[in-house]
């Protein structure tokens, strides 16, 4: 469903990512997982549009939404993202937040996207807060918001980049319960995370990403059981 075929992507001569081939079938969770610099985040934002690639291609329900013609727009109305600091217009509330989209771009009418907004914050436990602005909610309330706005749209697929990173951890867990429902619900995701328990525990496919190359793929018990490369087990023994 979501083909990225050997993309290669430059800083000036520094190639951060060096022909990354990974398919992501519907309803399947992938999570992407390395070093810190291994070129997960610019992965990640290539797929919606926010860095243009140097190299390849990528096909998202059998459209190519790299190189030029592409409608960005509804790109990422139909992928959807959610990032490592939330990101939450810090002028606007939170049912602003996330109607803005489905009503600006998504052609939805206000009275539907705040209909299906309410829906949507009451399954994360946050529809009391509607009318508060981001910088009166918790680092885990503004993320539940984000992932929230990322799926007002309706996307097929989300993209999550270390969406627990910035959170205290008694936080950590509410994210992730709500990304193991979403996963619970078919939504396909594609996920960087350093959460190696909750990789293992949603991910029907894990790759391991190093200087800018997938090194190694498998399932979540391949990699974390039984990893074939030496790289994989050196990263796997420091972050375990
Ligand atoms: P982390 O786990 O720390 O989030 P990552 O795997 O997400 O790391 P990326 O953010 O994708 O890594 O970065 C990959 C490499 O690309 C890094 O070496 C980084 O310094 C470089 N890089 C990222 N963005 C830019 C940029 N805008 N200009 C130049 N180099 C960049
Ligand atoms: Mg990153």
């Amino acid at each position: 469903f979501l083909e990225i075929d050997d993309v290669h992507k430059s800083y000036g001569s520094f190639q951060v990512l060096r022909g990354v081939s990974l398919e992501v079938n519907k309803h399947e969770v992938v999570c992407l997982i390395g070093a810190s610099g291994s070129g997960k985040s610019t992965l990640l934002r290539t797929i919606n549009a926010l860095e243009p690639i140097s190299a390849g291609r990528i096909k998202v329900d059998g459209d190519v939404v790299t190189g030029p013609g592409v409608d960005v727009n509804r790109l990422r109305r139909n992928v959807g993202m959610v990032f490592q600091s939330y990101n939450l217009f810090p002028h606007m509330s939170v049912l602003q937040n996330v109607t803005l989209a489905p009503t600006k771009v998504g052609g939805v009418g206000r009275a539907e996207a705040e209909e299906r907004a309410l829906e949507l914050l009451e399954r994360v436990g946050m529809r009391d807060k509607a009318g508060s602005y981001p910088d009166a909610l918790s680092g885990g309330q503004q993320q539940r918001v984000a992932i929230v706005r990322a799926l007002a749209t309706s996307p097929q697929v989300l993209l999550l980049d270390e969406i627990t990173a910035a959170l205290d951890p008694e936080l950590v867990g509410d994210v992730l319960g709500i990304v193991r429902e979403l996963a619970a619900d078919g939504l396909t995701m594609l996920l960087a995370t350093h959460e190696m328990g909750f990789a293992r525990e949603v991910a029907s496919q894990v790759c391991f990403l190093h200087q800018g190359s997938i090194l190694e793929r498998g399932s979540a018990e391949q990699i974390f059981e039984d990893p074939q490369e030496e790289r994989t087990r050196q990263f796997l023994g420091r972050v375990l």
